[in-house]
Formats: structure tokens, sequence, C-alpha cells
């Protein structure tokens, strides 16, 4: 189709989508006359009428990608392009992720929604719209057995909702209405609470980097999440004794991560290509860099770049790995060896530190990773008079903020809290497990 042709098709697309224009009102025509030249525009009318035909023309266009891409699934060719589904041949055409899947969700969906169809087709809804109500049906439809007269009455309950939000709400109301309907009615049918094929969990990156969660659990499930995070979510006490500034939220966010690296560190899980899966760090050659190549940035396998800070952090710990990778991205060395804290001189941290041994801490040895005090990466040694047990809470802290450790003449560790340089020096603190009275330099 070239330039013209396209211009007519477009032309009979708004004939089609806009009323019939009173002779002396060519509302139609101006929509080129508009956009060429903005200025002359002085009638509110013209243009809200020239805006709702652009909207509703955009709806059309989302239904015909819609369908466009349910045929293109049907005639099976994603397969033939070796891609997995048609979301991916959109995301080929530069749509973005979660619009591409949308479509192809719609357009999967709209032969059991005919009604909703219809009205997608004359450009009345908008894809949001439509895809909360094909959710919202879909979501109704695995806790009871819809019939098609039954599945068209809740989409005709879900499409006088306004908004896409307002339909997924109303969805919910629907779907405990109908269970409690059906079980009313003696048939068998597994309370909501109990069903654990409604659970959902969804994982995803933000444009921040940061990921998000959401969970939808049966209640057996949840008990058990609450079972594993409660006793992990208690306050910590600060140095000084004061209460945990944390919020609950953020006690039970620390606690998940604890989960996480507890479950991360065992090794009775299941295998990836006959390793057990754990957390990469790749980092870029120090050599690629000095030679002035362009300078890479420390990556992790499943989130991508992260702060040289981070990078310290993990590259610290022991139970995870770091690759080191030339400028094309080919691994150089796989550098675990040296780097790690054997289980021999870990057992001797655990001896010393009782665990972390951040002042006011001492959350468990099996909690802990193992940091080095001056960083391997610039010729820290991985010894016993080297190493510091920290809780991830206070290996972050220690690697983000200014707070400094260093091995005093006891051989514990001692900590400097931040403090502006202009100032004094604050006091020393020592370590969680060094409980003498005495203080330093004298201490035994
Ligand atoms: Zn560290
Ligand atoms: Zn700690």
């Amino acid at each position: 189709m070239d330039a013209a042709h396209f211009d007519i098709f477009i032309n009979a697309l708004i004939d089609e989508l806009t009323p019939s224009p009173a002779p002396e009102d060519d509302v139609v025509r101006t929509l080129f006359h508009l956009l060429d030249s903005p200025r002359r525009v002085v009638d509110d009318g013209r243009l809200l009428a020239v805006l709702a035909a652009a909207v509703r023309l955009g709806n059309v266009c989302d239904y015909v990608i819609a369908q466009a891409v349910a045929a293109a699934e049907r005639a099976g060719i994603p397969t033939r392009k070796r891609l997995r589904s048609g979301a991916q041949l959109l995301t080929a055409l530069g749509v973005a992720p979660a619009a591409a899947y949308q479509a192809a969700r719609v357009g999967r969906a709209a032969y059991t929604l005919p009604a909703l169809t219809r009205q997608h087709r004359l450009g009345a809804l908008g894809i949001e719209f439509v895809d909360a109500v094909g959710k919202g049906v879909a979501r109704v439809g695995a806790r009871v057995e819809l019939s098609d007269g039954e599945r068209a009455q809740v989409v005709r309950t879900l499409m006088i909702q306004t908004t896409p939000s307002g339909v997924s709400k109303k969805a919910r109301e629907v779907a405990i209405a109908q269970t409690a309907a059906q079980s009313s009615q003696g048939e068998e049918v597994v309370p909501v609470a109990d069903n654990a094929d409604l659970n959902e969990m969804t994982l995803y990156q933000n444009d921040e980097g940061r990921v998000a969660a959401t969970l939808d659990l049966d209640a057996l499930t949840g008990e058990e999440l609450f079972a594993a995070l409660d006793p992990l979510c208690r306050p910590v006490p600060l140095p000084d004794g004061s209460p945990d500034p944390r919020s609950t939220d953020k006690r039970r966010a620390d606690a998940f991560g604890q989960l996480v690296r507890t479950y991360l560190s065992g090794s009775g899980r299941p295998t990836s290509g006959g390793v057990l899966p754990h957390v990469t760090l790749i980092r870029p050659a120090t050599a690629a860099m000095e030679a002035g190549e362009e300078q890479g940035v420390d990556m992790l396998g499943f989130t991508g770049p992260i702060s040289t800070v981070t990078a310290e952090l993990v590259s610290c710990d022991s139970t995870m790995g770091t690759v080191l990778v030339d400028q094309d991205g080919a691994p150089l060395d796989v550098g675990r060896s040296e780097r790690l804290f054997p289980p021999h001189i870990r057992k001797a941290l655990g001896i010393r530190d009782r665990g972390c041994a951040f002042p006011g801490c001492g959350r468990p040895v099996s909690w802990c990773d193992a940091h080095h005090i001056n960083p391997w990466g610039t010729g820290g040694s991985t010894c016993v008079d080297n190493g510091v047990l920290f809780c991830r809470c206070h290996h972050t802290m220690i690697h983000h903020s200014g707070w400094q450790v260093y091995l005093g003449p006891d051989r514990h560790p001692w900590f400097i809290p931040p403090y502006d340089r202009t100032g004094p020096e604050p006091p020393h603190l020592r370590s969680h497990a060094r409980r003498t009275l005495t203080s330093m330099p004298t201490a035994a």
C-alpha cells in the first residue's frame, strides 16, 4: 500500500467512524486541515469531534491488530518463524511487550465473548477495557462452570463498568457471588480460600530496575508464607538500644530476602543444567577497561545492570558467584576459589563473631555473609583477620553507608559510625559479640 492509497484508506475509515456531517459542517475532511494548520482551530465542537473520531480509530486499529494476531496464531505463523507466540510477532514489529501480550490475549478470547468483541470492533471500547472484561470473565470461569448464557450475563455486568480497574473489582464480586450461589445449591465447589488453582504470582522489573511482585495464594500456602516469615520479621534494636526504625512492611521485605537467601544457600533444591542455580555477577575485566575500551557495566544474570557499590557487595559475599568477562562478553575467569571464604575460615569467623558482628544485631551465623574488611578486589586477603560476619541488612549498610569496620588490637571487629569529616570522630563501637567492659585500646 503506497502513501496515496493509505490516505484513501484512512479517509474511508474516518467516514465510517464519524456521523454523516451536515452539508455545511465537514468535520471529517477537516481532520487533515486541523493537523496541518492547528492555529486555524477556533471551534471547540469540531476539535472534540476530531478527537473522538481519532480515539475511536485507535480502538478499531487495536481490534484489527488483536484479530490479526489471533489469526496468525491459528495459522501457525509464530511456530514457523520459531517464535513462541503471536505476541512475539508484535514485539518484533516494535510493539512494547505488555501491549503485545494484551493484544494476543484479547484476540484469542474474542470468539468466546461476542457481545464484547462487537463493541470493540465498532471502536466503542478501548483495548485495556476489553482486556479487563476478558480477564474478569476468565477469573469467574476459573471458580465456577459458566454456560454460554451465564458467560454472556457476566460480560454484560462487567461491560457497564466505566474503567478497567472497576471491571476487575466487579469481576471479583461476581466470582464470589457465583461461587456462593453454586455451593448453596449443593454443588461440590472447592471453597475459594482453599482453591490452589486460582493461585497467581506476578514478578516484573520496573523502569527503575526494581523488582515488583503480587501474590494471590490459597489459605494454606499463605499460612506457610506467614509461618516462614514470622520469625524473620522481628524488630532488631539499634546499637544504642533504641527501637528498630524499620516499618512492618520493610521488615517483612527484609525477611522475605532472608528466606530466599537461606533457600539459595541450601543444597537440596532443583538444579539447572547440572548446577544449583545461584546469583551470578557478570563483571567486565579491568584489563579491558584499562585498554581504553568502552567501560563495561556490572550485570546480574536476571535483572541486568547494577551499581558498582552493589557489585562490590555481591563479590564480597561467599555464597554468590562472579564471572569475569572481556569486552565481548566472553568469560575470562570463573574467579571463585581464592576470593571466597572457605568453610574452615567461615567456621572460625562464626566462633569469633557468634552471628552478625554489627553492634546490637547478633543475627545467627547461618544468616550471615562473610565480608572482606579490605575488599578482595583491591588486594584484601581471604583470612580470618580480614573477614567479618554480617547479616544481609548490615552487610548492605557497611557497603552502602558511611559505617566503617576494622579489626582492633583485640582481633575483634570494631565500628566507626558515619560522621561529618570536618567534626570530631565519634567513639568506636565494639562488635556484637565483644561484651567486655574494657575499652579501646587496652581491650584484651
Ligand atoms: Zn562485604
Ligand atoms: Zn546484622
